[in-house]
């Protein structure tokens, strides 16, 4: 049995300086991480390897191709490693552990994000707590998928969103109760994942192929045409108001995404709430977007949405299977109506 875990540094406030230009990402944080970690847990002899991103970055630079090259990066270690722990920032944190989660369908072993709010050079740092509980829960616990854990919380990474952009508490898991506390003891709770086989698989992706945008008071046809118009857009996440519901009485806009939808873009419909789900049924501002061929989101998260497009997408051509792929819970990212 391997007991050493493999850390993943991509860059984020966990391992920043500050600079000339605010904090930025450097080279070389394990020597400061193993230092800081020594003095942590003395007697732990905690076995870890590191590696880090060729380019560290601010993770608002992260590109679909970053999640090529993590999952990439933890198929080829896989058998030699106890589990993952994965460094990155948080502004696009949950978008990479979504990502992580569809490419690394079938997990046997935990791969966990985490970060924080604060460096772990700064005197007062959440970085500290974060990065050894998620070593801990990486090397020790029975965990079988993609998680993110921060602030005392392990969430399923595909349901989890950045929810406060200055407090400890970045993260939430809106629909979906957390995996686990951490207090002065770990409890974690058993949620079952839809069985699948393992498929570990690290895609290439068209970076322009799913786009998104906001429904907003007063949006024209003419402005989504003009998006949709793009010939290497592939799928598009509208995120509607409520339940799913749309301004019906632009006909207009109706025609374009009607006209979307027929020229194989897939659309899908998550809810512009931060919680519950979409119910195209229920309002007639809704069933126009199903008449429209626009799939239902159910409870998935923007970031869920989103990269479970991109995944799909790279692995069919045909739009009707990927319509009939994003509705299903493939890893646990969406619930079922009962
Ligand atoms: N801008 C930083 C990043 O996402 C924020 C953080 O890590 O907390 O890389």
């Amino acid at each position: 049995m391997v007991s050493r875990i493999l850390l993943i540094y991509t860059g984020g406030t966990i391992g920043m300086i500050r600079s000339d230009e605010g904090y930025v990402p450097t080279k070389g944080f394990e020597s400061l991480l193993r230092q800081r970690l020594e003095a942590a847990m003395p007697s732990d002899n905690f076995e870890f390897d590191y590696v880090e991103f060729e380019e560290l970055i601010d993770s608002a630079n992260i590109q679909p191709y970053h999640w090529t090259a993590l999952a990439e990066l933890i198929r080829h270690n896989y058998r030699n490693y106890a589990g993952f722990v994965v460094l990155h920032g948080t502004d696009t944190m949950a978008f990479t552990a979504s990502a992580l989660s569809f490419m690394l369908r079938g997990l046997d072993k935990p791969v966990i994000l985490t970060g924080s709010q604060i460096p772990l050079t700064e005197l007062r740092n959440d970085a500290k707590d974060n990065l050894i509980t998620a070593m801990l829960l990486a090397r020790d616990y029975p965990i079988h998928e993609v998680c993110l854990y921060f602030n005392g919380r392990l969430m399923r990474g595909n349901r989890t969103t950045k929810a406060n952009a200055t407090g400890f508490e970045a993260f939430d898991s809106p629909n979906f109760p957390d995996l686990g506390q951490v207090g002065i003891d770990i409890h974690l709770q058993q949620q079952p994942l839809p069985p699948t086989r393992q498929m570990l698989s690290a895609p290439l992706f068209e970076p322009h192929a799913v786009v998104a945008l906001k429904l907003f008071p007063g949006i024209s046809a003419d402005f989504v045409s003009r998006v949709l118009a793009d010939a290497r857009i592939r799928a598009f996440v509208m995120s509607s108001f409520g339940v799913g519901n749309m301004p019906h009485q632009n006909k207009a806009l109706v025609a374009a995404l009607t006209d979307a939808s027929q020229r194989g873009v897939v659309i899908v419909n998550i809810t512009q709430c931060m919680r519950g789900r979409v119910s195209q049924e229920t309002y007639a501002t809704g069933r126009v977007l199903h008449d429209a061929g626009v799939v239902s989101g159910a409870d998935m998260t923007f970031e869920a949405a989103f990269t479970k497009l991109h995944v799909l997408l790279a692995e069919t051509p045909h739009p009707e299977q990927v319509r009939q792929q994003v509705a299903q819970n493939l890893c646990g990212e969406l619930s079922l109506p009962h």
